[in-house]
């Protein structure tokens, strides 16, 4: 996200010259009545000249706030202004007598601030240096008294004033605008993301550019604990730190769910059980500012800090206000849509994958096994005689031995196997880079393990559990095809159900001759 520096709009710069174009014809045109009521006669040439000079100069400044007003490309029109007001201000020492020059210094000044208001530092210091050079070799030879050099000198420097106090005003307005674009952006951008890394992508983005600050980071409370993420210390980042929620700004922050915001840290800070904690390069940050996050999901802070005391204004503390504000939505949005994701993948009795969802999970994973030169097994597995025990026990306690047996099954299975639930009480468990051998032995303890779970009714009495059958099949060795390695699976449950229920198909033995092979 990358803004540029946006300037005055050209609605703006209209309104803030127009005091100066209307001062500028306003002196021009006293000019023009006074040297025809009260200029001495005998200088009638120079009378002329004023009054000459003083309707065009009005009318100039008519014409350029017109074409200012209706230009396409007004940045055209700085130096030309600059060159067009230069060249009559200074062809005007040499016209007008000294007796004047506070004229032409008030019209300098008006000239000055038109030009900083309309463009960059050079053309407005341009045209006040030009001046000054010209007036100063104009009245060189002439009899000035030494204070009218002071004058002259303190005119000029007022002059340089004006138009560095309207570029500094100018800045700090553009840097708001800045920020307020960035803002924009933000919240324009993040609304539409779903992926939370994409939401911290964005707010990084958003904190280097909006916001003067050496350190910064986000803090999501686990516990006791606040997880820092996107944590930003003097030019590095930072993973996997944690703060005490206890006793720290941040657990101020989150426990009474307000902004802090402590300009001056070196400053007495009376907190009650808070001390300063260093996190990232570990140096002491003078300013801090945090504010709560706290969402549906989200419960945390945003903060900022940096070295130096009072980095931070008030206006800084209502943009992190505002980013905190759209980056809690955007993250619960983000929480939302990956547990509706989770949902969708998932049974929704047994919380196993879901007989799609672990399909392509199956294939997935054969594919990268495959690519590894390592072997998957895939174990088919079905309850037996669950109806008859549906019709003993009730449809409830089955559901029961559902679940009971899903949770066995995930006790003896690791992260990178998955189980799926394939249908009714049938659940099928892919092992990836785990050989026959291995597979018959976790499919014997998962069946040992869910004849030894207990299981009571209602009124607390102890009843059976049922037994369960297993089909095992090998990928690539048997077949480098998924649905073959499923269908094979398959049938060899059917043969482990047909030989007498509650045992596995092969028996162990035959592992050890296909894999010594
Ligand atoms: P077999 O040993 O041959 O597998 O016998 P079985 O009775 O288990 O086989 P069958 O496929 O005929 O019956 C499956 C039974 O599983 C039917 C149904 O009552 C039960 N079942 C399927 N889904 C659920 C469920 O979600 N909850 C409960 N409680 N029972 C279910
Ligand atoms: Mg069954
Ligand atoms: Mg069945």
């Amino acid at each position: 996200m990358k803004i540029k520096f946006s300037n005055f709009t050209p609605q703006e710069n209209l309104i803030s010259i127009l005091p100066s174009i209307v001062a500028g014809i306003l002196v021009l045109l006293a000019t023009v009545v006074t040297s025809l009521l009260f200029f001495p006669p005998q200088n009638l040439l120079i009378k002329n000249f004023i009054i000459a000079f003083g309707i065009a100069g009005s009318l100039y400044l008519a014409f350029y706030y017109v074409i200012f007003n209706t230009s396409v490309n007004k940045s055209r029109f700085t130096w030309l202004n600059v060159i067009v007001s230069g060249a009559t201000l200074s062809a005007l020492t040499f016209f007008i007598p000294e007796e004047l020059d506070h004229l032409l210094y008030t019209l300098v000044f008006i000239a000055s601030l038109a030009t900083s208001l309309t463009s960059t530092r050079l053309p407005a210091y341009s045209l006040i240096l030009g001046f000054s050079i010209i007036y100063t070799s104009s009245r060189l030879g002439s009899e000035l008294e030494r204070y009218d050099w002071i004058i002259h000198a303190s005119q000029i420097t007022a002059s340089l004033m004006v138009i560095e106090t309207i570029q500094q005003l100018k800045k700090i307005a553009r840097e708001q605008i800045n920020k307020l674009e960035i803002i924009n952006e933000l919240s324009k951008q993040i609304v539409s993301t779903l992926d939370t890394k994409q939401v911290f992508t964005l707010l990084n983005a958003a904190f280097q550019n909006a916001l003067d600050a050496d350190s910064y980071f986000i803090g999501i409370v686990e516990g006791e604990e606040v997880r820092l993420e996107l944590l930003y210390d003097d030019g590095e980042y930072f993973h996997d730190v944690k703060l005490p929620r206890r006793g720290t700004f941040s657990g101020w922050v989150i426990d009474h769910q307000r902004e802090l915001f402590l300009p001056d840290l070196r400053q007495n800070i009376q907190l009650e059980g808070v001390e300063i904690v260093l996190v990232g390069q570990g140096k002491t940050s003078l300013s801090w500012v945090g504010v709560p996050m706290r969402g549906t999901y989200v419960d945390g802070l945003m903060a900022i800090a940096a070295y130096h005391p009072n980095a931070f204004d008030r206006g800084d503390v209502e943009l992190l206000f505002t980013i905190a504000q759209r980056a809690t939505l955007a993250l619960d949005n983000a929480h939302h849509h990956a547990i509706a994701e989770e949902q969708g993948r998932l049974d929704s009795l047994t919380h196993v994958y879901n007989h799609g969802y672990f399909l392509r999970m199956l294939n997935k994973q054969a594919g990268e096994c495959l690519a590894n030169n390592q072997p998957l097994s895939l174990i088919m597995l079905d309850i037996d005689f669950f109806k008859q025990y549906n019709d003993t026990f009730g449809h409830l306690i089955g559901d029961e031995v559902l679940v009971s047996l899903c949770k066995t099954i995930r006790m003896h299975i690791k992260s990178t196997d998955a189980v799926g639930r394939w249908g009714g009480e049938e659940f099928v468990i892919f092992l990836p880079n785990t050989n026959g051998t291995q597979a018959t032995q976790i499919a014997q303890r998962i069946r040992e393990s869910l004849a030894a779970h207990k299981i009571q009714s209602n009124d607390h009495i102890n009843l059976p559990i049922p037994t369960i059958s297993m089909g095992i099949a090998v990928f690539p060795i048997e077949t480098n095809e998924t649905t073959k390695l499923i269908d094979l699976a398959d049938n060899r449950l059917y043969i482990a159900k047909e030989r007498g229920r509650d045992q596995i198909e092969p028996v162990a033995a035959f592992w050890e001759n296909l894999e010594t092979k």
